[in-house]
Order: C-alpha cells, then structure tokens, then sequence
C-alpha cells in the first residue's frame, strides 16, 4: 500500500480548453520536494515529507481538496485490507463508507460496494453506520488503481497564481491593501507590490511594515517583487503647492499617475480601497482619482466592510503585521477636513505645478526588493 497525496482541482478545470493551462500552470505553483505526477482530474504527490507539504499545499491557489490516501490495486481484496489498515489509524464510534466507480470495468456497483465494506468494517470494529453525521467517511475511489483515504483537508480554492497574468498592487501598511493583494492572487493574478515611501516623514519601521507584508503574501505567491518609490520629494511639493483640502486627492492622483507609468509589464492596477471608508474613497473622490488613467483598476475589497476585510488578514496572517503603529504617507500630513466631493476642475487648477519631472524621478529611483528579510519581527 503506498502512501500520496491526492489533489482536488476547482471546479473551473471543467471549462474546456483551459485545463491543460490550468494544470501546467498549478503543478509550476506547487513547489515541493516530491514527485509530482499530472492527470487530467487529479493531482498525485509523492512528497519527501507529509507534513511540510501539505502545509504548502494549503496556501496554492486552484486546489479545492487536499487528501493523504492510500494506493491499492483495483481489486476486492486488496481494497479490503486496504481499508482495515486505513482505519486501524483512526478513533470513532460511527463511520460510512462512500465508493466512487470512475473505473466502469470494475463489476461492483458503488451502492453495493458501500455494502460489502461497510460490512466489513462492522465485523473487525467496535462502531456503528451513521449516514448522516458520521465521525468517519470512509472514501474509496475506484480508477486504474484504487485510492482510499479518510479526512480531505480543504484547499484554498481559486485559480492558481499566475494564470491570469500579471498585475501590480499599491500595498500600503494598512489592513486593507494586503487583503486585497490575497484576493487578486486567489482569483489567479500573479502581482508584484508598489510602495510610496516618504522618509524621513515616514520611518524605516514603516517600510519594514510593507516588506513583511510582501512577505507573507509571497507565502501565497513565490515570485512577488516590491517595488518602493521614493515619494518624498513629490510628496513636499504637493504640501507647498496645493490646499490642504485637496492634498490627499491630489497624491492619490500622483499615486495613479506612478502606477500607469510603469504599467507596461502589468495588465491590471490593484488596490486596497473599500468605498466610504475615508474622505478619499467616496465615489466622487474615486471617480475623480481615477481620472488620471484608462488602466484598469480593481479594488478587491471596494464592497467589504471594514469588519470583513479583517476577518480576512486575520485568515491570511497580516492582519497583526498590519496594525502595528508605524504611520504611512497617506497619514502624515492629513488635513483637518479632506474633501469628501472634490472637483476635477479644481484638480488640474492645483496641478499646475512640474509634477511630471518629480513623477520622471521618482520612476527611475523605484528601488526593487525581492530578498524579503524574514527576520523583521525580530527587529521590533
Ligand atoms: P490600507 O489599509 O490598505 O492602508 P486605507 O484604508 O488606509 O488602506 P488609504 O490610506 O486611503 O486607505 O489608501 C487606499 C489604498 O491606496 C490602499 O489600500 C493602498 O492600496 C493604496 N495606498 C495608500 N497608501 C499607500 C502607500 N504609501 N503605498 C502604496 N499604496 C498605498
Ligand atoms: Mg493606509
């Protein structure tokens, strides 16, 4: 009897055409030390060590079941031991047992299957049959070979990173960004990050803040870069030359304006914004933001609440990262009363300063990390 790991694909892999992509591009994300071997329905792994890789395994996207099962030969004996030695491993009262006959050749039905062994299983253990809530199921999936397994550890779900393309997230310190950054990985874009840093008015713990949260979502990933821009200089030229009203209007504007430039290897710009939240997140202030790009733009938690979004980072682990103190660019210099409605045409009116030559430098000085430092907690 030899031991693997099964894998459930999402239900997509049953839209025609794309599946091979889907696969190919799956077992690419599936980066374990084992064997992989492809079918067109599951997924086998001979993994080095269990344990370690099912916990990869649980944050690859486009995997809806994870199972470790047992591989016996397609024939009754054989799958009757097999079952005995399954559950000799396992502590219950109640059990049923769920035959799945994908291999028509073999000449037991499923429903009389279920008979045979749940008989079986009566005679060599002290327990009962309980269909409806059983403390065991007992899976026998019947195909060339047959595979017999007990719990399904549930997968992400998904498509798997990637299959989309390639977008770039504006990842602030915030909760709110990162969540949204786990939510365009799970619909299948691959992302890279993009960072505004204003120091000295921002502090080195700040930009830590934004690496270990790039950090944790390459766990989902494996190829995030982060891209910090060097926002200062534009940053001050925004406080000297625009009322302070439109100050964060028109840095959001900044903001879009960077993100467009260096678009031309992404083909989506995402961030964290949830409509309402603050002054510049009202559907006047976004309509008025956007206004400076055709790039698509989408904000994964526009409709979340706030509530929501974080019992999300607490699921993916950045919400306790992300509530650490350090201030981020949008909150130095906030004004007293940001606009709630501002107008376009006061926009390009407090624009009138050179801000595409401060925008050109900021863009040759991005720097890029792709070494994430995992020691970050320990320097707080
Ligand atoms: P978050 O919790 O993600 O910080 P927020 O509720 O604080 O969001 P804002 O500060 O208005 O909201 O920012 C809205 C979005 O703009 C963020 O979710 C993020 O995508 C982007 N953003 C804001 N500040 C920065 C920054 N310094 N660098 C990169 N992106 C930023
Ligand atoms: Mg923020």
């Amino acid at each position: 009897m030899e031991k693997l790991i099964l894998i459930k694909y999402g239900e997509l892999t049953t839209k025609k055409g794309n599946r091979n992509q889907f696969i190919n591009k799956l077992s690419e994300n599936i980066k374990i030390n084992g064997k992989i071997i492809k079918k067109r329905d599951r997924m086998y792994i001979i993994p080095n060590n269990f344990d370690e890789t099912i916990n990869k395994l649980k944050k690859v996207f486009g995997l809806q079941g994870i199972v470790v099962a047992y591989k016996v030969n397609t024939n009754t004996e054989d799958i009757k031991n097999g079952v005995l030695e399954v559950l000799k491993n396992e502590n219950f009262k109640t059990f049923k047992v769920e035959t799945k006959r994908a291999n028509k050749n073999f000449e037991i039905k499923s429903m009389d299957f279920n008979n045979l062994i749940g008989g079986l299983v009566l005679k060599n253990f002290d327990c009962k049959v309980d269909v409806h809530n059983p403390d065991v199921i007992v899976h026998i999936e019947i195909r060339e070979d047959t595979y017999i397994y007990t719990n399904e550890i549930k997968g992400s779900g998904g498509y798997p990173v990637g299959i989309q393309g390639k977008g770039i997230l504006m990842l602030s310190g915030g909760i709110d960004s990162p969540v949204a950054g786990y939510l365009a990985l799970k619909r299948g874009i691959d992302i890279d990050c993009l960072y505004f840093d204003s120091p000295p008015h921002t502090s080195i713990e700040a930009k830590n803040k934004v690496i270990e949260l790039a950090n944790i979502l390459n766990e989902y990933s494996g190829n995030i870069k982060l891209l910090v821009v060097p926002f200062t200089k534009l940053q001050e030229a925004i406080y000297k030359n625009v009322p302070s009203e439109y100050n964060i209007t028109i840095l959001r504007r900044m903001m879009y304006r960077i993100a467009t430039n260096i678009s031309n290897k992404y083909k989506v710009l995402i961030n964290g914004e949830s409509i309402g939240q603050v002054a510049s997140q009202t559907l006047t202030s976004i309509n008025v933001i956007n206004s400076v790009t055709n790039f698509p733009v989408i904000r994964p938690v526009a409709c979340l609440d706030k509530l929501e979004i974080i019992e999300i980072a607490k699921k993916i682990g950045t919400y306790e990262t992300s509530i650490l103190p350090f201030e981020d660019c949008c909150t130095i210099f906030v004004p007293k009363h940001p606009v709630i409605n501002p107008k376009l045409d006061k926009c390009l009116e407090y624009e009138k300063f050179n801000y595409q030559e401060l925008i050109d430098e900021c863009i040759d000085n991005i720097e890029v990390i792709t070494n994430f430092n995992k020691d970050f907690k320990d320097l707080l």
